[in-house]
């Protein structure tokens, strides 16, 4: 598989998507009732202390790998914080056993490899402690750069890159590049980066999707893999070339990209898995040799008509987008699978199809979280 990353389809992609973002009203997807930046269901009570409420964030975000959809992970961390605060005061949550802290985030339902989290958990707040006064908020202290931020934040995972990081340049445990932006993000969200700099969006897989539909990263010889950073760090750096050629905001920029892929490609039923895939071949065959698909035949039974009407029918990359990458694989295994698009739009007339307007009076509703 070749990928090769293409600079103007990049700015192509995204000032389509800023367009669409910062008209009045808000143009499709983003006038969709669902399109919710996950910090918004974060209750008030829970930005009352700041010092929990940054350490939150950097637990939240170990429960971005890809397991877990971001707005399930941050009801089950409302949900720890809501019931044990103490999870994320350094000082206190070193004392907990690794299983009472497993049984914490299983009670609050947070699905994810807990041994893991909890180990890069505890290596954090040590971290936390013995650098920052136990609250995260200090990582922002005089920081000025994307490059400062992974010295900081990044995990060093080898000895010559600690020693070149220097002083706590360790970073955090479970920290790639995708995590340092995310938190940096959500920093930034909270208004707490003074002075706001350019930062790349979390490169994740709903960027990933927006990236290859809009044509962005031309993949030859799709293939599936577990390298995701094959697809994020070209990717990463032509978002943070935009970002800096433009002086534009980069919090504006990870909420289209974000929204988009989750809106649009995560709703197309083209990227859904059949429960029955897998069994034939295990992958060994193209999707198209094993005898239960369907394709097109498929796909036009109405049953599928209203959400190919809502997301493929109606986006303003159909042309471009050859790839789809379903979420089941992505979510459960970590992998990027790569599949042809079936093109709906060639065996569907859609001459008469606009974007769907009956959102319009109720954009961007704010669930609260129950
Ligand atoms: S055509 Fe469908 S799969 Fe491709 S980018 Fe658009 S919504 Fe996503």
């Amino acid at each position: 598989m070749i990928i090769e990353p293409l600079y103007e389809a990049t700015e192509a992609i995204i000032n389509e998507l800023l367009a669409r973002w910062r008209s009045t009203p808000k143009r499709y997807p983003f006038n969709r009732p669902d399109a919710i930046i996950p910090q918004k269901i974060i209750p008030d009570w829970l930005r009352e202390n700041k010092q929990i409420f940054a350490n939150w964030y950097v637990a939240v975000c170990l429960h971005m790998k890809g397991r877990i959809t971001s707005l399930d992970a941050f009801r089950g961390h409302i949900r720890v914080a809501e019931k044990y605060p103490e999870f994320y005061i350094p000082r206190i949550v070193r004392w907990h056993s690794d299983d009472t802290l497993i049984k914490i985030l299983t009670e609050c339902r947070l699905t994810s490899d807990h041994r893991n989290v909890i180990r890069d958990w505890r290596m954090n707040t040590m971290h936390l402690d013995t650098y920052y006064h136990g609250n995260a908020i200090n990582l922002l202290k005089g920081l000025t750069s994307w490059e400062e931020a992974i010295r900081r934040i990044k995990n060093k995972r080898t000895k010559k890159e600690r020693k070149e990081a220097g002083y706590a340049g360790e970073g955090l445990n479970g920290f790639q590049e995708k995590m340092v932006s995310m938190l940096l993000y959500f920093f930034d969200w909270e208004g707490w980066l003074d002075p706001r700099f350019p930062y790349p969006s979390p490169s994740d897989i709903q960027n990933i999707r927006a990236a290859i539909a809009g044509g962005a990263l031309r993949i030859i010889d799709p293939d599936s893999t577990r390298r995701h950073d094959f697809f994020t760090a070209p990717w990463r750096e032509m978002v943070l070339r935009y970002i800096r050629e433009r002086n534009e905001n980069p919090i504006d920029v990870a909420d289209v990209l974000w929204l988009f892929g989750n809106l649009m490609c995560g709703n197309s039923p083209l990227t859904e898995t059949r429960i029955d895939e897998g069994i034939n071949g295990s992958g060994l065959f193209d999707e198209e040799n094993l005898p239960h698909h369907l394709g097109v035949e498929k796909f036009l039974h109405p049953a599928y008509r209203r959400r190919l009407e809502e997301t493929c029918l109606v986006c303003p990359f159909r042309k471009f987008c050859h790839l789809v990458i379903p979420a089941q694989p992505y979510y459960k295994k970590g992998i990027v699978d790569l599949r042809r698009r079936i093109k709906m739009e060639e065996h569907i007339d859609i001459s008469q199809l606009s974007e769907p307007v009956y959102f319009d009076k109720a954009p961007n509703l704010e669930f609260k979280f129950s």
